[in-house]
């Protein structure tokens, strides 16, 4: 019995070896391709928002005050602007209702800064419209966030005890799934963000594309979250024999 156990947990510590530490092929196909997007977005926000935050926006408002301006606008009263530290750190926080902007932003009369500060009042408009992408995500969010802290375990003890291989790719397609969700709920927020830009003459019909360049770039590391989700995912779902007809042997 005892030696058994020492050989069925010899090969299940090879499998967990081989899938979380020493796995070549997931180093190679999923996380390479996902840092390297990861990096590239990431890299094009800094540029952009550091290129844009030279340009004055055409009304002179600061962040604070285009966001205020638009939640105002909007019928939207309950929800406060505040600074918060940081750079690129603005969020807007449903649980509280507050808009907390980064100085960057805050303070700034840049193009940078109005696109940004308006983007996330985009947020609060869809919390308080009850936007349903954003009802989703919020639905998804602690979901998620125990998935993606177990799934790395779960599908390492899977190669141990094959039903657990189901649950961890079970858990993966929740991260995708969220990822996925998160997509429209960001493109929205930057739409009701350029067109409040706009139609309030924040920026001039000049500057509406450069404005729209910073929420772009901002957008595309969605995508790379979103293309990495489903990387791991696919990765995990052929290991399993689920896809693709590849089983890994016990
Ligand atoms: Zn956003």
């Amino acid at each position: 019995m005892v030696c058994f156990l020492l050989i069925f947990s010899y090969r299940g510590m090879r499998k967990v070896k081989g899938v979380m530490f020493f796995d070549m092929q997931y180093m190679i196909l999923v996380m390479l391709p996902a840092l390297v997007l990861a990096g590239i977005a990431s890299l094009m926000v800094k540029v952009t928002f550091n290129r844009y935050s030279r340009v004055r926006c055409y009304s002179g408002l600061t962040g604070a005050q285009a966001a205020e301006r638009m939640l105002r606008t909007s019928g939207v009263f309950d929800v406060k602007v505040e600074e918060t530290g940081g750079f690129l750190s603005d969020h807007y926080d449903p649980t509280k209702k507050v808009l907390r902007l980064s100085p960057g932003v805050y303070e700034s009369q840049s193009l940078s800064a109005v696109g940004v500060a308006c983007h996330e009042a985009g947020h609060a408009l869809q919390h308080a419209d009850q936007y349903v992408p954003l009802v989703l995500r919020t639905v998804l969010v602690p979901v998620t966030n125990i998935s993606s802290m177990l799934a790395f375990y779960v599908v390492a003890a899977g190669f141990m005890f094959r039903p657990l291989l189901y649950v961890g790719c079970a858990m993966f397609a929740v991260a995708f799934l969220f990822s996925v969700v998160t997509l429209p709920v960001e493109w929205d927020a930057s739409a009701r963000a350029k067109q409040h830009l706009v139609n309030t003459g924040i920026v001039s019909p000049g500057q509406e594309i450069e404005a729209g360049r910073v929420l772009n770039a901002a957008f595309l590391t969605y995508v790379a979250g979103a293309v990495g989700s489903l990387l791991t995912l696919l990765y995990y779902l052929m290991r399993a024999g689920i896809i693709g007809g590849g089983r890994d042997r016990d």
